[in-house]
């Protein structure tokens, strides 16, 4: 639909946005999988985006909620890394095990293993119900304790002794700052290991600097993925105007004329597991939508090659 008085003039792609290393290796190893083996189950989703699930369900590859719902064959662990005991059944139950956690994920669980080996509480800021959260308490069940916000963290009795403090890959920057400052009063012993990814710190930065030069952002992920839900709260915080998207059908025309204040420039970024065909129809119905005339600013470098999924996937 064309409306008679937009005046979107210019769209601007973040500098850094999109797939990131580990939801990359994550789906290469599940297409690689697939070429060889016959029964493959993903557990859980491989990476928090519909579009890439429903890929693989398409191309016949199972997707089981635990070990015990998959009935032999070979099962591949997600991006967000699952517990040693789920590794374990896994191996028990005699599947083939092909490992997909992201390195980044995996760091963290050897930092938390080798906290909990020497003799240290560590508090995980991060959400308790998230699959990397969840696999990562895994690996010291006994030590770890999750905070979620700040009351969390006022809510704790006093812990003598060796203390550290992690994070969700994931978490939004600004939060980590906020919960260390907070963490450090309460518990002057404690050792901070900022575990937040290289490439949530980009894409939050890039947002950052893009978000103030803009009318309106709109960030293509999932609502299951934490990093761009994080990344539509940031926009929302700066811009004002904020909006995660699904895919280019969730776009309204009628955000883009608000009254006197026309919708002249529009950013655009995309979660760590949105595959850049997503975010290539979101630019094609934004145009359609201007009606022709837009100028597309893309980033100095092009950082997210990830468009040779285009023809498997649908919008
Ligand atoms: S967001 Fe970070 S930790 Fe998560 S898969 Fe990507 S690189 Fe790895």
């Amino acid at each position: 639909m064309l409306l008679e008085r937009t005046v979107l003039k210019k769209i601007i792609i973040a500098e850094h946005y999109g797939f990131c290393m580990g939801v990359k290796r994550a789906i290469s190893k599940t297409e690689e999988t697939v070429l060889h083996d016959k029964r493959v189950t993903i557990l859980n989703e491989i990476v928090h985006n519909e579009a890439i699930v429903e890929k693989f369900k398409r191309d016949g590859v199972g997707q089981a909620k635990s070990i015990e719902e998959i009935d032999g064959g070979t099962v591949i662990i997600p991006a967000h890394g699952v517990s040693p005991e789920i590794l374990q059944k896994a191996r028990e139950c005699g599947l083939k095990v092909v490992d997909a956690t992201c390195p980044l994920v995996i760091r963290i669980h050897k930092i938390i293993m080798r906290l909990a080996e020497n003799g240290y509480r560590i508090l995980h800021f991060g959400d308790k119900a998230h699959d990397e959260t969840i696999g990562i308490v895994g690996h010291a069940p006994n030590r770890v304790t999750v905070i979620g916000n700040l009351d969390a963290i006022r809510g704790l009795s006093p812990i003598e002794g060796k203390l550290a403090l992690t994070s969700q890959t994931t978490a939004r920057v600004a939060d980590f700052v906020e919960i260390e400052r907070e963490v450090k009063i309460k518990f002057p012993q404690i050792e901070v290991f900022n575990t937040i990814c290289n490439a949530t710190n980009q894409r939050q930065a890039a947002i950052m600097d893009l978000a103030p030069r803009v009318n309106l952002m709109l960030v293509v992920g999932s609502q299951t993925s934490a990093n761009s839900k994080r990344l539509a709260q940031i926009a929302r915080a700066i811009c004002g105007r904020g909006y995660l998207i699904n895919s280019a059908r969730d776009i309204l025309p009628e955000w883009f004329h608000v009254g006197d204040k026309d919708i002249e420039t529009v950013g655009i970024s995309a979660g760590a597991s949105t595959p850049d065909f997503l975010i290539a129809s979101a630019i094609e119905r934004l145009k359609e939508i201007a009606g022709g005339g837009v100028e597309v600013v893309y980033p100095r470098k092009q950082n997210n090659q990830n468009s040779l999924f285009l023809k498997d996937y649908q919008i």
